[in-house]
């Protein structure tokens, strides 16, 4: 919505209600850190100036300079920050301060809701502004273009002006001035001592020049005879140099005094002094960007914050960063960061085509984020910065797919993260704060192929209290030399409860366990670790251990034979997917389960059946070719089985299915319940039970 005001070009228009509510949260908030309005402002000038700069540099312009100005006292009660960027046109002001673009900001703001109280410490980007200001101005022009005026008072409207030249002071031919109303409660922000305390907190790292206009009291002695007429003489200079615009500095207030430690004199030429405040621009930095700098230049951890908090997004500190510098055929400079946490904006999307890196071309930003071709899949959670001395600055995404840099940088990267891995993966404590965070990326990247990542998992098992590596496994917990698997099991059953694997624990067996759905797609594509098979215990597989002797007689045998024989034919009839029926070398105790059900070796288990049929989209008919056999294992030494089998061995044979049929289904189903099969029909399962317990009741 928008309406002219007759009088002049203003154009009040309405925020989108994503906007308005976030302005309002920010206003009704009870923060506790106003500070990062200025970390935000002064990045997004900078990200303004490496875009000016970027074109101007596309255009052969090499010469020109780029500032940020900070200036808190040349307007009543506001401060102004300002810069030499790309500036914006009107359709940029209603984009980019007006709407919300992204999905993931939109999700940012929900979060938000949620978490309110803690609104102050989140970077919110330009709005937080108003975590300071009643009132913000932006005025603004693109190259070539016209100067506009954007206002708003945090309410539902803000409004657009094309101003005339020389309605506000004379303004550059490009770039960004923010003028901020400050509330009441927060004129400390006019404060030089406050303003230079959060810019070297927080902004120390930004590369382009940033100066603070602030007050300067000099004094300096003069004769006394001289005093007069310096004073004379400033006070003219002070009116030629009011004049706006003027880059000198601006006298404020000149005292000549006697020096009285020097009182005795009682010459004409007693040295007297004299004190003039001047307002003046003061550089505050300039060096060369954080990645340019040796790490051990670099004091403390706030640079890197700093650095981490503009580029990623995220509010919390990072847990971890690697700042390198590589030579040889190709010079690289960077900072890639590890998240705390995982982050809840899109970094967490899998399929988001960026990768929250930025691309330098010796100090001037050419690419604000990389494609995700650049890094892997799995690697998505990485921030930061690289810095190529060899690509070309006009470098566009269309050579970024084919140069020989690009495919050395996209190696570099892969090395750099692997290299920060490995420095994490050293010290256990940090390492399981990553894992809890980003287990998930690990084992992505593992499916994905990569299986120098298999190091890097931590596993739960049914012999220490903690979690081991796969090393660890092979090197300590192999029963002997002999031993040449690791036995495993998913699902949600530990290994204490599931039958099989208490077998393995009795015969002093190490099994890891796989709990997580992404353990089942992960382990799908995994068969070896080093020269070690990676046995699944709850697939069909062949036990370490000798069977136990057979001490069947020729009968016992026959009669076993028969009723294997019938079992197939009847689950068949039931369950196209059971592979065979036979006895347990596995279940063999009287207290073990009386059957199970397992998978094929190549295909699905059950808990990866259910996973499968769950997903949304699945067509679990497409797929059905992936899901495993099933072997039915029975053991013999129960006394159910003993009973069935006795019963079977008594009926006559057109009276074996009415007499074993029902109870043999149950126990498939049973079965199937336990390994962690859907199950396609609850009611089969369910009325089995019935009848057997109606039985029951009917003999008592
Ligand atoms: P972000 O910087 O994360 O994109 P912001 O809310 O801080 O989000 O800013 C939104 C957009 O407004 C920026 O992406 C940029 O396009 C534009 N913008 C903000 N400040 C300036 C500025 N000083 N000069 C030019 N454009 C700016």
């Amino acid at each position: 919505m928008s309406e002219n005001d007759s009088n002049n070009t203003t154009v009040k228009k309405t925020f989108e209600a994503n906007i308005s509510e976030l302005m309002n949260m920010i206003i009704h908030s009870f923060y506790s850190n106003r500070d990062v309005f200025l970390r935000e402002l002064i990045s997004n000038a900078s990200d303004a100036i490496d875009k000016q700069r970027h074109t101007d540099l596309q255009n052969g312009v090499v010469d020109k300079s780029y500032e940020i100005r900070i200036d808190p006292l040349s307007k009543e009660g506001c401060i102004v920050i300002e810069d030499d960027g790309i500036g914006m046109n009107e359709d940029d002001l209603v984009r980019n301060l007006s709407t919300i673009a992204t999905s993931g900001t939109k999700e940012f703001v929900r979060n938000l809701q949620e978490k309110s109280d803690m609104i102050g410490q989140f970077g919110v980007g330009f709005y937080s502004a108003f975590l300071v200001a009643d009132r913000v101005d932006v005025i603004t022009r693109k190259q070539g273009g016209a100067l506009m005026k954007w206002s708003s008072d945090a309410n539902e409207f803000y409004t657009l002006e094309t101003l005339t030249e020389g309605e506000e002071t004379e303004f550059p031919s490009n770039g960004t001035r923010i003028i901020l109303l400050l509330k009441e409660d927060a004129k400390e922000y006019l404060e030089e001592a406050s303003l230079r305390r959060i810019i070297t907190r927080h902004s120390s790292f930004i590369q382009h020049p940033l100066s603070l206009y602030c007050k300067k009291t000099v004094t300096t002695p003069v004769a006394s005879d001289e005093a007069k007429g310096e004073e004379e003489e400033v006070l003219e200079e002070e009116e030629e140099e009011m004049e706006e615009g003027s880059d000198k500095p601006v006298v404020e207030e000149v005292k000549v005094e006697e020096d009285t430690s020097k009182a005795e004199s009682k010459t004409d030429t007693t040295p007297k002094t004299i004190t003039t405040t001047t307002q003046e621009w003061e550089k505050l930095n300039g060096g060369p960007p954080l990645w340019y700098k040796n790490a051990s230049e670099i004091e403390g951890k706030e640079p890197y914050h700093a650095l981490y908090k503009t580029i990623s997004n995220d509010y919390t500190e990072p847990l971890y960063w690697n700042h390198f510098q590589t030579e040889g055929n190709y010079e690289f400079r960077g900072i890639l960061y590890i998240p705390s946490k995982m982050p809840f904006d899109m970094l967490g999307d899998r399929n988001r085509e960026k990768r929250n890196i930025r691309l330098y071309v010796k100090k001037v930003l050419v690419l604000n984020e990389l494609d995700k071709e650049m890094l892997p899949d799995w690697m998505n959670f990485v921030s930061g910065v690289i810095d190529s001395a060899d690509l070309p600055l006009n470098v566009s995404r269309e050579m970024l797919q084919q140069n020989k840099i690009v495919r050395a940088l996209k190696t570099q990267l892969k090395k750099q993260v692997m290299k920060m891995l490995t420095e994490v993966a050293a010290d256990e404590e940090t390492y399981a704060k990553f894992y809890e965070n980003f287990h998930r990326h690990i084992k992505l990247g593992i499916h994905e192929g990569d299986n120098s990542l298999l190091s890097f998992l931590r596993l739960k098992n049914n012999k220490t209290e903690g979690v081991m590596t796969l090393d660890g496994y092979v090197a300590e917990h192999r029963v002997s030399e002999e031993q040449k698997a690791v036995y495993y099991i998913t699902g949600t059953v530990p290994p204490q409860e599931n039958a099989i694997a208490r077998l393995y624990t009795e015969k002093g067996y190490c099994v890891l366990y796989f709990d997580e759905p992404i353990d089942e797609f992960m382990l799908q594509r995994l068969s070896k670790f080093k020269e070690y098979d990676l046995v699944n215990i709850t697939k069909d597989h062949v036990t370490p251990w000798a069977p136990n002797e057979e001490t069947d007689t020729e009968e016992e045998k026959n009669t076993l034979e028969s009723f294997l024989g019938w079992a197939k034919k009847t689950l068949d009839g039931v369950d196209s997917d059971v592979d065979s029926v036979k006895r347990s070398n596995k279940l063999v105790l009287e207290s073990d389960p009386p059957l199970a059900v397992l998978s094929s070796k190549w295909g699905w288990t059950g808990q990866m059946e259910k996973i499968m049929q769950s997903q949304p989209l699945s067509d679990g008919k497409s797929m059905s070719y992936m899901k495993g056999k099933r072997i039915v294992e029975l053991n013999t030494e129960h006394t159910v089985i003993k009973s069935l089998l006795d019963k079977y061995s008594t009926t006559p044979e057109e009276e074996k299915d009415a007499v074993c049929k029902d109870r043999l289904l149950l126990l498939y189903r049973c079965g199937l319940l336990v390994g962690g099969y859907p199950i396609s029909n609850a009611n089969d399962l369910v009325n089995g039970v019935y009848s057997a317990l109606s039985v029951d009741a009917s003999v008592v």
